[in-house]
């Protein structure tokens, strides 16, 4: 079966979200570097981390927003971080904070995401934001999860009564995603590592969405075709990034397939300066 493909355009996506924030912040009358902050907490040994702290602070700068980076240093003790957190949670001029994964090896990072206070949790990783996320009622949410459901929006595909098939099972992508899923009345499947037959519940995704960090995990020759398949993962092989799905075979069946690198993650990156202003105007009572 010979089937069209469009590849969905991360980087347009974002382009779209920054000029509606663009719009919401002129509509809210929020003046460059006087409205929304957020601090992004960093290992400070991390090159790569450090490296997107800095990205993210250029798009967030695009927009009139301040990222203030704030490096973890290796000899920190957990009451250090902790009152850490606790400083940023009382300062009022701080809207929004960010922990770029990985952190110091002592420093567990679903602990961190408990200290955070949920009205400053851009992430949406807060266990009070996943509860909301449960009811259907979450203000903040996941951010990998709103870049998914935005691409799979453009679309234009209804998800009622599709098959929906999430492989990998973490906190802030593959369950987030998933009760988005659920939101949209798709009949959805979460697979992970003990999952049996992985290939057979990918044959029969309608939607697909990959969330693992292996890179090639799912074969192009499994995607059922006319299939939406989105690619979370990033791995990098050699000097390439390569997503978990193996794209140049996957997308002569996909009918919509998000390449990697651009696709999901510009689109996660506005959503952050998205929730950021949402952050912002709940502290505001907006
Ligand atoms: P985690 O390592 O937290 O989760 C990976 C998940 O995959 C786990 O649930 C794991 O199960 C499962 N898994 C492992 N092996 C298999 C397998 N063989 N078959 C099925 N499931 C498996 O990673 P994250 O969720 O944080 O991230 C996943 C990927 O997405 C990474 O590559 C990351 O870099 C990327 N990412 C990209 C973002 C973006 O903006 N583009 C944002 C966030 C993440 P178990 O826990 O049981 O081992």
């Amino acid at each position: 079966m010979s089937v069209t493909t469009h590849v969905l355009d991360g980087k347009a996506i974002a382009r779209q979200l920054n000029d509606e924030l663009r719009a919401e912040l002129s509509r809210l009358g929020v003046k460059p570097g006087q409205g929304p902050r957020m601090a992004t907490i960093y290992d400070a040994q991390n090159q790569a981390s450090g490296r997107f702290s800095l990205a993210q602070r250029h798009y967030a700068e695009g927009l009139g927003l301040t990222v203030e980076p704030m490096a973890l240093r290796h000899d920190m003790s957990r009451d250090q971080v902790q009152q850490a957190i606790e400083q940023l949670n009382r300062n009022a001029a701080i809207h929004g904070i960010f922990v770029q994964n990985p952190l110091p090896q002592q420093i567990d990072p679903q602990w961190v995401s408990t200290l955070i206070d949920p009205r400053k949790d851009v992430e949406g990783i807060h266990p009070q934001n996943s509860i909301r996320r449960f009811f259907g009622k979450a203000r903040i949410g996941s951010c990998t999860a709103l870049a998914v459901m935005r691409l799979i929006e453009e679309t234009k595909a209804s998800l009622e009564g599709k098959e929906a098939v999430v492989v990998g099972h973490s906190e802030i992508v593959g369950r987030p995603v998933g009760m988005l899923l659920l939101d949209k009345l798709a009949t959805t499947t979460i697979c992970h590592v003990a999952t049996q037959n992985l290939r057979a519940h990918v044959e029969r995704a309608d939607i697909l969405i990959v969330a693992v960090g292996q890179p090639r995990l799912i074969k192009g020759a499994w995607i059922k075709p006319g299939a939406i398949v989105i690619d979370v993962g990033i791995n990098v092989v050699g000097n390439k990034v390569v997503g978990d799905v193996e794209f140049e075979t996957a997308s002569t069946r996909a009918s919509f397939i998000s390449p990697v690198p651009g696709g999901v993650g510009p689109v996660t990156v506005m959503m952050v300066m998205k929730n950021l202003v949402e952050a912002y105007k709940l502290q505001q009572s907006i």
